[in-house]
C-alpha cells in the first residue's frame, strides 16, 4: 500500500491559504511517517507557494502551470490533478472544506469512484485506522467515521487542525508538471469581488458578527472598529444582510459561511439555529445582546446583556488601552 498522502493546495491573489498548511498536518496525523506531496495548480507565484507547503510540512510539491488554470474551474483543475492522482497514486487525498474545496473534491470523488468524508473537524487514529469526527445536523451533533476501503479522502473544515510550525530550514523537491488541460467548457470572463479587503472571514481567528440590534448600515461602524483592533473580520446574521446592513458575503449560518474563529463576538444577534449552524463551534463565544432570554447566551462562553451602542465604545476603548 503507498504510504503517499495528496494535499491539494488552494491559493487565493498569489498566496496559500491557511488551510492548505492545515491539510498537510492532517496528513501528517493520518500519516506519520508517509510522504506528503503538496499540488498547486494556477499560473502564478507557485514556486514560493511551493516552498511554503515545504516550510509547513510536504516533503514533495507538485506544481501545475497552465494557461487554462488561470481561473479556478472544476473542470481545469479536476483534469491537472486528476492525473496527478493517477501518476503518484497515493493513499489518501486531502483538501480545504472552502467553496474551491466542496466544488472540486466531490467531482474528483465521482471520478475516482471513490467515497469522500466532507467537513472534517477532528480525526485520530485507532490504531492504524483513520478516525473523522464532522459535523451533522447544522452543527448540533457530531459522528465519526472511518474509511474501510479504497482511498481516504477527505476535507477538513478551516482553523480546526492545527497548522505544523513553520521551518524555513525543511527541505523538498519542487517539481513542475506539464500537463495538457484541455477542452474546458466553461470560460471565467471576469472575476467581481464582492468581499470587503482585511480578514479572510473564514479563516479568521476572530470575528466580530452583527444582527438586525445593529439597526443600519452605520451602526455596523463600531463593529469594523472593533474587528480593527482585535485583528479579525466582520461577520453578518441573515437579518442583518436582509435588511441590507451589510453585504450577503459576511453572512454566518446555514446558509452563509461555517466559521470556527478562536474568538466570536455575537452584537445584536438573536441566536437562531440557522445561524448557531455557522458559528456555534467557535472556541469562545461572547453575545452583546441586550435581551437576556435571547438565545444566544444558551451557546456563549460570556455575555453581556445591555445596549451594544453603549457597551461596543467601552470594550474598543478599552482593549485600545490594554493594547498601548
Ligand atoms: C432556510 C433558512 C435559512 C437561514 N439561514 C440563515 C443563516 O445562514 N444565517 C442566519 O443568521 N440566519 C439564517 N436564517 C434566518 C434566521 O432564522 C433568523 O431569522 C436570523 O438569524 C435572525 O437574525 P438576527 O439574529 O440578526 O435578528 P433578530 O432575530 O431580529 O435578532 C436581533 C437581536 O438584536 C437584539 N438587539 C436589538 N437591539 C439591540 C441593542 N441596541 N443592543 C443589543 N441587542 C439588541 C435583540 O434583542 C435581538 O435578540 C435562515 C432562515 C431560514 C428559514
Amino acid at each position: 500500500m503507498s504510504d503517499k498522502f495528496l494535499v491539494i493546495g488552494e491559493a487565493r491573489e498569489g498566496t496559500l491559504r491557511n488551510v492548505t498548511y492545515e491539510a498537510i498536518a492532517a496528513a501528517k496525523k493520518i500519516q506519520p511517517e508517509g510522504e506528503v506531496v503538496g499540488v498547486i495548480c494556477g499560473d502564478t507565484d507557485q514556486e514560493s507557494q511551493a516552498d511554503e507547503m515545504i516550510y509547513y510540512g510536504a516533503d514533495k510539491v507538485i506544481t501545475i502551470k497552465h494557461d487554462n488554470l488561470k481561473a479556478y474551474t472544476s473542470e481545469g483543475y479536476g483534469q491537472a490533478i486528476l492525473s496527478v492522482i493517477k501518476e503518484e497514486a497515493p493513499f489518501g487525498i486531502v483538501m480545504g472544506h472552502t467553496s474551491v474545496g466542496k466544488d472540486l473534491t466531490p467531482k474528483l470523488a465521482s471520478k475516482l469512484e471513490s467515497g469522500l468524508v466532507s467537513d472534517v473537524v477532528d480525526l485520530e487514529l485507532e490504531g492504524d485506522t483513520p478516525v473523522f469526527t464532522r459535523p451533522i445536523y447544522s452543527g448540533k451533533a457530531f459522528e465519526k467515521k472511518t474509511v474501510t476501503s479504497g482511498l481516504t479522502f477527505f476535507t477538513i473544515r478551516p482553523n480546526n487542525v492545527p497548522a505544523l510550525e513553520r521551518d524555513e530550514s525543511r527541505k523538498g523537491e519542487v517539481i513542475t508538471k506539464d500537463i495538457d488541460v484541455a477542452g474546458i467548457r466553461t470560460v471565467i470572463k471576469d472575476v467581481i469581488r464582492k468581499a470587503a479587503e482585511g480578514v479572510d472571514l473564514s479563516e479568521a481567528n476572530v470575528i466580530v458578527a452583527g444582527g438586525r440590534g445593529v439597526k443600519s448600515e452605520e451602526g455596523f461602524k463600531p463593529l469594523y472598529e472593533l474587528a480593527e483592533v482585535l485583528g479579525g473580520a466582520v461577520g453578518a446574521s441573515r437579518g442583518a444582510c436582509d435588511a441590507e446592513y451589510c453585504d450577503y458575503s459576511l453572512q454566518i449560518g446555514q446558509t452563509g459561511k461555517v466559521v470556527t474563529p478562536d474568538l466570536y463576538i455575537a452584537v445584536g444577534i438573536s441566536g437562531a439555529i440557522q445561524h448557531l449552524a455557522g458559528m456555534s463551534n467557535s472556541k469562545v463565544i461572547v453575545a452583546i445582546n441586550k435581551d437576556p432570554e435571547a438565545n444566544i447566551f444558551n451557546v456563549a462562553d460570556y455575555g453581556i446583556v445591555g445596549d451594544l451602542f453603549e457597551i461596543l465604545p467601552l470594550l474598543i476603548e478599552d482593549i485600545k488601552k490594554m493594547k498601548q
